[in-house]
């Protein structure tokens, strides 16, 4: 896609997610009736996820030569991914206990869903297991992309070993791929209609501008401390990218259609194809961004991080229970794994939180406090997950 039609598409996605609050805030009922819309578009997007994913880690693997170059760009993806979720979590808790949003909160008790409730158990131990599928055809169908992408490596390193007999299998993976990329520019140009309708739907099922305005206003606070927190690192990462790649707003402007789907969709994996698209325009190695983004998408979500962190400490705020410095550092790691256990679809991160709290030992009810806002805060934070995985896609390609 050239430049100019690329920003041109990108206007009208714009306007598409303003039209959408406009219409979502003053006439909700319209604005849910037409929510097919966005689901038309979503599931052209989810259409293309798994062969997509599937075919550009293999293709991505096969054009990496040796098995020696794939343990340098792994290594390198899991550093940033580390380091840029720890920077993420480390700003939540510092942003949430300068602003405590949940000081002397008064609240009435509302109740817990049951699909949090039964995540009660998840353990470290689930977050491993869900690594392996035993059954990959039923992995695929639930759109969980972490086994696949496991399976996925490891077919690709077992067809590098093989030598002579893996290349017709590399080619044949590497023009699925490309037909992919092609049929995602197609989907692209549903965007404006779809963001549109997704928008006002969501803001529609929450009653509309006024309704929306008073769950706010409720736990304002927690808003506000979430979303400094998300800007923060959002700028940060904006930062680090400027100083490792000497890439800036332009690189930002270029990935702007995928971080305003990001923001309609609430889901890093439906955005996913888009993100491939935009970082292919931004110039970034195909090899890179065909590795570095699926797993992104999956494992590196510097947002939910922040948010998890930020709304355990507020729902402690909030209970009046004071969190030693110890079990701050128990939020720390449990956050940063509540993160990467969490999938790239909407709300996820408010079901790996029960991992959070439990760690430190406050009662799961507290999520409560936390639902009437988090579809919205979902956006934000999904927006920031997929930044992420873009600033990092630049910086693994300028360092391997
Ligand atoms: N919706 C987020 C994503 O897809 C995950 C979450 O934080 O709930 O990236």
């Amino acid at each position: 896609m050239s430049h100019k039609h690329a920003m041109i598409l990108l206007a009208f996605i714009v306007l598409g997610a303003v039209s959408g609050v406009l219409l979502g805030w003053y006439n909700p009922t319209l604005a849910v009736n037409i929510s097919w819309l966005g689901t038309l578009f979503l599931n052209a997007l989810k259409m293309t996820i798994i062969p997509l994913v599937i075919a550009s880690i293999v293709s991505g693997i096969g054009s990496l030569g040796n098995l020696k170059k794939l343990g340098k760009l792994g290594g390198f993806t899991l550093l940033y991914y580390s380091l840029s979720t720890a920077t993420a979590v480390l700003i939540g808790l510092i942003v949430v206990n300068w602003i405590q949003p949940g000081a002397g909160m008064q609240w009435s008790q509302t109740a817990v869903p049951d699909y949090i409730l039964e995540k009660q158990n998840t353990g470290i131990s689930d977050i491993i297991l869900s690594l392996v599928s035993p059954n990959l055809i039923s992995s695929a169908a639930q759109t969980q992309l972490l086994p696949l992408i496991v399976f996925a490596i490891l077919f690709s390193m077992a067809l590098s070993t093989i030598g002579e007999k893996g290349k017709p299998v590399f080619q044949l993976f590497d023009g699925i791929n490309e037909a992919m990329m092609t049929l995602v520019i197609w989907v692209m140009h549903l965007a404006p209609i779809g963001i549109f309708a997704l928008i006002a739907a969501r803001l529609g099922n929450a009653g509309g501008g006024e309704h929306f305005l008073a769950e706010m206003k409720a736990v304002g606070w927690h808003v506000v401390t979430v979303l400094t927190g998300l800007s923060i690192h959002g700028v940060l990462l904006l930062l680090v990218l400027f100083l490792m790649t000497r890439r800036g707003t332009s690189y930002l402007l270029g990935m702007a259609r995928a971080l305003v789907t990001a923001f309609g969709t609430a889901s890093s994996s439906a955005t996913l194809p888009l993100t491939m698209e935009c970082v292919r325009e931004n110039g970034v190695s195909h090899k890179v961004s065909k590795f570095v983004l699926p797993l992104g998408a999956t494992i590196n979500m510097d947002g939910t991080a922040l948010y998890e962190a930020a709304a355990v400490m507020f729902i402690a705020q909030a209970y009046g229970i004071d969190l030693s410095l110890t079990q701050q550092a128990i939020v720390f790691v449990t956050a940063t794994l509540a993160a990467i256990g969490a999938a790239g679809i909407p709300e996820a991160g408010l079901v790996t939180m029960v991992i959070v709290l439990s760690a430190v030992g406050l009662p799961l009810d507290g999520i409560a406090l936390l639902l009437s806002v988090d579809w919205f805060l979902d956006r934000f934070r999904t927006s920031i997950n997929v930044w992420s995985d873009s600033v990092g896609s630049a910086i693994v390609d300028r360092f391997t």
